[in-house]
């Protein structure tokens, strides 16, 4: 420790025991969040992460089919993008006073690979940012001021990305939000195009596949009709393909499912291979003209550390890791095989509800109880339920079987399976196989939190009374 301050070293963080790590982050970050994430046993300390896998102290193995939320689709710490950093390692990483190569590259990469012939790329350094860039160049653009987006989506949580993310939790404490965003369900093309009929809406953002609102595939043909109406009615078509992006869906990105291309493109996560943080919008060139096309207009929208040296080189390596790797093939064909393998276990078990997605991005939905009990409890049961069931099972997954998978954000209810796109046949069968001997013995929501922890559902209902 620097002796005035007591500050911590590098090497002290890297060997803090784990009652260190969790306090200070009790101590310091976000306290209630550790107590949410100890009472699941989300606060392990981990040592040692490579591909599927990460380690614990003890030097015990888990599998990842978390995939850091779809960032990690090569996996951890993949050697090819390491070294590519590395090789960028001499480069100026940051000098705004210069252009940078790389990120001129990697545009051009870009504009070869994304749908819709789009070609203007700005860089920043997360999906949010992406989004806040690309609702900035839809106004400028078109001169409109509305943006229509969907109930249930997931944009990021900065207050523009938040107007036009689709869950009333995370935007009540914020109102005012930005005016002039409207949602409407998801898949439904009647209503948008009565939305966009005025002629005064500036874009309609869209996930090709909602993740956080619960991995939800929209009906057939409707991204087709998204571009369709869009045109039609002149508002620009924002696809946010921050998680469905590279491979995941089993396509390289999630509207090549439907060849269709939009104006605006939102990437971020496994555009980053895993290591850097990384994201860009990539714009139809006529949009990004109509907006930013003139010398007054060149600086509007910046971002510091947008396009530095070594994000661009893990940007570069891992779009051709992904191509050469052939993940949007390998994705699509564990995917079909992993949901055919769940869909058996929903045949066994009617705690599980649904199960849908489409490559390696697959929701689990359970079943809510109904009865005496939920009754007899005021609906507090079927509320429990509803937030926490999705937590236990990831919690059993990974106490038992240690494998970590986590539920999404907007909908508790379903665990999400997003592993790295380099997973393997035996490891979805590893997955499979604990995910049926989890529910063999534990048939309902109650006698999954008693095993859980008998302490785990106390806490659970008096938290519920106390709010
Ligand atoms: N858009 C979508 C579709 C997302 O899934 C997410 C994050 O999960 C975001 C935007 C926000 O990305 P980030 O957390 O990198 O800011």
């Amino acid at each position: 420790m620097d002796n005035k301050k007591e500050l911590y070293t590098i090497d002290q963080a890297c060997s803090f025991s784990q009652e260190e790590l969790v306090q200070n982050h009790r101590d310091y970050v976000n306290s209630n969040l550790v107590s949410m994430m100890s009472l699941i046993g989300f606060d392990k300390k981990f040592v040692r992460a490579q591909g599927m896998h990460v380690w614990d102290e003890e030097g015990n193995e888990y599998l990842d089919f978390l995939g850091s939320y779809g960032a990690l689709n090569l996996g951890h710490n993949p050697p090819l993008i390491m070294q590519a950093v590395a090789k960028a390692g001499e480069l100026p990483n940051m000098l705004q006073a210069a252009l940078n190569p790389l990120a001129g590259a990697l545009a051009h990469n870009l504009s070869r690979i994304v749908p819709g012939g789009l070609r203007r790329s700005f860089f920043g350094n997360c999906g949010t940012e992406a989004v806040e860039g690309a609702l900035k160049l839809a106004r400028i653009s078109t001169g409109k001021q509305k943006i229509i987006s969907c109930t249930g989506s997931f944009h990021g949580k900065t207050m523009g990305a938040l107007s036009v993310t689709g869950r009333e939790k995370y935007q009540q404490p914020f109102r005012p939000l930005v005016p002039g965003c409207e949602k409407i369900p998801y898949g439904d093309l009647d209503l948008l195009e009565a939305k966009l009929k005025p002629g005064d809406v500036a874009a309609f953002i869209v996930e090709p596949i909602q993740g956080e609102g619960g991995i939800i595939v929209p009906p057939e043909g409707y991204l087709a009709g998204v571009r369709e109406l869009t045109t039609k009615y002149g508002a620009l078509f924002i696809a946010d393909e921050v998680q469905t992006g590279f491979g995941r869906t089993g396509y390289l990105f999630g509207c090549d499912y439907e060849q269709v291309g939009p104006d605006i493109i939102c990437l971020a996560k496994a555009l980053g291979g895993g290591v850097m943080p990384v994201s860009a919008y990539v714009a139809a060139e006529e949009v990004w003209q109509r907006g930013y096309g003139s010398s007054e207009r060149a600086l509007l929208h910046t971002s510091t550390f947008g396009g530095n040296s070594w994000a661009m080189a893990a940007g570069l390596a891992s779009i051709q890791a992904t191509l050469e790797q052939e993940l949007p093939r390998k994705s699509r064909e564990q995917g079909a095989y992993f949901i055919q393998r769940l869909q058996e276990l929903q045949q066994k078990y009617p705690l599980i509800k649904e199960v849908r997605g489409r490559g390696l991005f697959i929701g689990l939905e359970f079943d809510q109880p109904e009865g005496v009990l939920n009754t007899l409890t005021g609906g507090l049961l079927k509320n429990l339920a509803y937030e926490y069931q999705g937590a236990m099972v990831a919690g059993e997954l990974l106490n038992k079987h240690r494998i970590i998978t986590a539920y999404t954000l907007n909908n508790p209810n379903v665990i999400r399976l997003e592993p790295p796109l380099i997973v393997e046949k035996e490891q979805i069968d590893y997955v499979v196989n604990a995910l049926d001997d989890i529910l063999s013995h534990q048939k309902s929501f109650l006698s999954i939190a008693f095993s859980t922890g008998k302490t785990m559902l106390g806490r659970l209902v008096q938290g519920k009374k106390e709010k």
